[in-house]
């Protein structure tokens, strides 16, 4: 930033931060490519990639937890320092007063002369006293500070993968697992991704809050369902997204037949309104792993199935077999 003659702003450090970082090769590229061209990086262009690239919340909240940690880790490590340059001071205090002591025999010292090495001993021994205490202060703030940063860290985490509506695992989640599960371990991946119907019906008949209730309720009901291995996702609004590792077509359209069937009995209450909500049914498209897929493509595979659930009439499984 230096070099480039950039202000230190919070939006220019945190995206000179994810630059170091390598965060995006994207944005590495278009700031070098901005840099070449103006030869700094004018706050307008600053603005456009920090919007385009890093005003995701959860990722400013890690950038700020770490900047966070930095700050800390510096002032302690400065504070030991410190703590340390006192503490080799006292040291050769210690030492020529020793000497000087050692002395006394020999050259015979009057009894003020002795007294004021003493004097000399204790303000010394405040001193590192001072020092030491100010040093286990730091550390205890120090300590205090990590737990709190650990407690935030951790909610973050949560957060960056987990929708906040369901509680079920959320888009991003879904497209790092499904790219990880497709490059490492494909053989028998299956993918079904299911699709509420009618459900703006619901949001239109009860109200957007009695809506939630029932993508909740889905969610619970799918999450119950998942077999051992397989992970339940939101992929979007009142869709979900299964994936199901080393399995096989037929397999997991049992699962998503078996999930179909149990939302159909899904049955919720709203006591204070006198409503009751059992008529919720889903559309299920459902594929399996091929040579030379990417993620995109399965994904689109399951899509195609699912429309074509909907188009047949909703609340099935496609394929059929
Ligand atoms: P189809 O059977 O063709 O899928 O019909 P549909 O009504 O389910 O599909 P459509 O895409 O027309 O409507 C989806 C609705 O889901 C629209 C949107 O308002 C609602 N929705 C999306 N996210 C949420 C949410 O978080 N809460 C609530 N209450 N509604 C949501
Ligand atoms: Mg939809
Ligand atoms: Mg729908």
């Amino acid at each position: 930033m230096l070099k480039h003659q950039i202000p230190t702003t919070p939006t220019n450090y945190a995206l000179w931060y994810a630059y170091v970082g390598q965060s995006s090769p994207e944005l590495n590229r278009q700031l070098d490519e901005v840099v070449n061209q103006y030869s700094t990086c004018p706050p307008s262009q600053g603005e456009r990639l920090y919007q385009a690239y890093l005003s995701d919340p959860i990722e400013l909240d890690v950038i700020e937890l770490r900047q966070n940690l930095d700050a800390m880790v510096t002032d302690l490590s400065q504070s030991l320092k410190d703590t340390n340059v006192d503490a080799n001071q006292f040291q050769s205090k210690i030492n020529s007063n020793v000497e000087r002591l050692n002395k006394i025999e020999n050259e015979g010292f009057s009894i003020d002369e002795v007294l004021s090495l003493v004097k000399n001993l204790v303000s010394d021994a405040a001193d590192i006293k001072n020092s030491t205490l100010h040093f286990t202060e730091q550390l205890a703030h120090a300590q205090s500070e990590i737990n709190q940063l650990k407690v935030q860290l951790k909610k973050s985490e949560h957060d960056m993968h987990y929708d906040a509506l369901t509680g079920a695992l959320n888009r991003r989640a879904f497209n790092k697992d499904i790219k990880g599960l497709v490059e490492q371990n494909p053989q028998g991946l299956c993918l079904i991704i299911t699709d509420i119907d009618h459900f703006k019906l619901f949001n239109d008949t009860y109200g957007h809050q009695l809506g939630d209730q029932v993508l909740k309720a889905v969610a619970r009901r799918l999450g119950e369902s998942c077999h051992e291995g397989s992970k339940l996702y939101r992929f979007g609004g009142e869709e979900f997204a299964l994936l199901v590792p080393k399995s096989q077509l037929g397999r997991a359209r049992q699962l998503a037949e078996s999930m179909r069937r149990s939302l159909e009995k899904l049955v919720l209450k709203d006591k204070r309104k006198d409503q009751r909500v059992d008529n919720v049914r889903a559309s299920f498209g459902v594929a399996q792993y091929q040579d030379k897929d990417s993620d995109s493509t399965l994904i689109e595979r399951a899509d195609k199935q699912l429309y074509e659930a909907k188009r047949l009439g909703r609340n099935r499984v496609m394929p059929i077999t």
